[in-house]
């Protein structure tokens, strides 16, 4: 079953849900290695966002993907608002005209979207930020792509893919961002960044895993 743009907006509103829940919890990870802005950042760019929803639900997915895109840059400040802007607009290209998306379609827009994170934020793996989670949330779909796993399946192996790159910026010591501005001391935290990215990509398997 495809992805439909019912679906996409369906995600769009549980991930708006998702942050404001963990407005507090982002909040204290970019309180421990940055300065405590993360989760009021990603709930005020979200709520931004909810808003402009209605505008476009009747668009095509490109559309919808740009507008939160364009949304969370005028609206979210710091480095995480321009990254997620980046991310959501490049998988608007990705999806330029689209009613609905198969697997391979996502995969193309979330790789297109992390690809845009990478070049606008020179981040790698490994340098502790919303890389981390993002990257093998990317390899976990074209893997199910290539062994022609269904929708639900490949979501699933997705975010854990995601959650355990999330997990695993806890030992690093961040190379990029704020936090890299602590350096030894960065290492033990979570890394707020790859927290929502990993929370983005849960509320997608949540909300399409009816399929
Ligand atoms: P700020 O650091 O400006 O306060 P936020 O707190 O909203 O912005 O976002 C911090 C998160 O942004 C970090 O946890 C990290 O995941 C991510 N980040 C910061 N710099 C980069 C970068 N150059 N590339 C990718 N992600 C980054
Ligand atoms: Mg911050």
């Amino acid at each position: 079953m495809p992805i439909t743009r019912e679906d996409i907006t369906e995600w769009i509103k549980a991930s708006a849900d998702v942050l404001a829940k963990n407005r507090d919890y982002l909040t204290q990870l970019d309180a421990a290695i940055g300065d405590a802005d993360h989760g009021a950042n990603m709930d005020r760019g979200f709520r931004a966002v909810l808003s402009k929803l209605p505008e476009v639900s009747d668009k095509d997915i490109g559309t919808i993907f740009k507008t939160v895109g364009m949304t969370l840059l005028s609206t979210v400040g710091g480095a995480g608002g321009p990254l997620y802007g980046t991310f959501f607009l490049q998988a608007g290209m990705k999806t330029a005209g689209k009613m609905e998306l198969t697997l391979e379609d996502w995969t193309g827009a979330l790789e297109a979207a992390r690809n845009g994170v990478v070049s606008r934020g020179k981040a790698e793996p490994g340098d502790k930020t919303m890389v981390d989670a993002l990257t093998p949330a990317v390899e976990a779909l074209k893997q199910a792509v290539a062994e022609g796993l269904p929708l639900d399946s490949a979501l699933q192996n997705s975010t854990e893919a995601a959650r355990q790159g999330m997990e695993a910026t806890i030992p690093l010591v961040a190379r990029k961002g704020r936090a890299s501005y602590l350096g030894e001391r960065s290492a033990g935290h979570q890394d707020p960044g790859a927290t929502s990215s990993y929370l983005l990509l849960s509320a997608a398997s949540a909300a399409w895993s009816d399929q």
